[in-house]
């Protein structure tokens, strides 16, 4: 399930970022600055860029490095909150092999990552409503050893039914929460971005599984 995935990721995200980054700024525009496509495209351009430094490491130190970059590169409340989610995943996922369960453990750890980071749970307008279900949903499909294709596929549609609900929540956190109740009745634009990279994760793993 490991070999290759840190590059099929990087590719799959830096082009899915790419490809929304107008959408991004858009959902941006409605409800804080309007830098949420630059930031996330400027971020994972330089992902991309150092796609062979990233890729040749254990797939834990990968993870942190590819945080690291994001950290670096991101300006905004994004930067640090991503690069948080993934050096939180990458420390946890350290040697282990890539399974469900190691997965499941890893992740945990980067969405507990973003909590602390932003102070912020679930509920609250964020990324975190799509983080959260996604996880969820993945924790739940340890054990049945079914093939990571229909995980990945019920993992994708959690962060979808994620991103709907934000529509209608209040922002409690970050620049939208200024706007009280206006923040209602548009998606959050990092809540977009967490399904692009999900999409990406997903895609990315059941590949690799179907490769053998
Ligand atoms: P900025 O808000 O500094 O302009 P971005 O526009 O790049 O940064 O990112 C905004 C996104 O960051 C929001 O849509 C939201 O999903 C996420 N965000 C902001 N603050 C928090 C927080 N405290 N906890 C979790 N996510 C947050
Ligand atoms: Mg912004």
């Amino acid at each position: 399930m490991g070999d290759g995935l840190m590059g099929r990721f990087i590719g799959r995200a830096a082009a899915a970022i790419a490809d929304h980054a107008e959408e991004l700024t858009a959902l941006d525009q409605a409800i804080g600055d309007g830098d949420h496509g630059i930031n996330m495209k400027r971020g994972f351009d330089a992902v991309a860029d150092a796609e062979a430094e990233i890729a040749v490491l254990p797939l834990g130190a990968a993870w942190q490095k590819l945080g690291m970059t994001l950290v670096m590169s991101v300006g905004g409340a994004s930067g640090p909150l991503y690069g948080s989610l993934f050096m939180g995943l990458g420390k946890a996922m350290g040697d282990d092999p890539a399974t469900i369960e190691t997965l499941v453990t890893a992740c945990s750890e980067g969405v507990e990552a973003v909590k602390k980071r932003g102070k912020s749970d679930a509920g609250e307008k964020t990324m975190l409503d799509v983080l959260v279900p996604a996880l969820a949903e993945l924790r739940a499909s340890t054990g049945a050893g079914e093939p990571f294709e229909a995980i990945a596929a019920r993992v994708a549609a959690a962060a979808e039914g994620g991103l709907e609900s934000t529509r209608d929540m209040q922002a409690t956190k970050g620049r939208a929460s200024f706007l009280g109740e206006r923040s209602v009745g548009h998606l959050d634009p990092g809540a977009r971005s967490s399904v692009l990279l999900i999409q990406a994760a997903c895609a990315a793993l059941a590949e690799g599984e179907s490769d053998g």
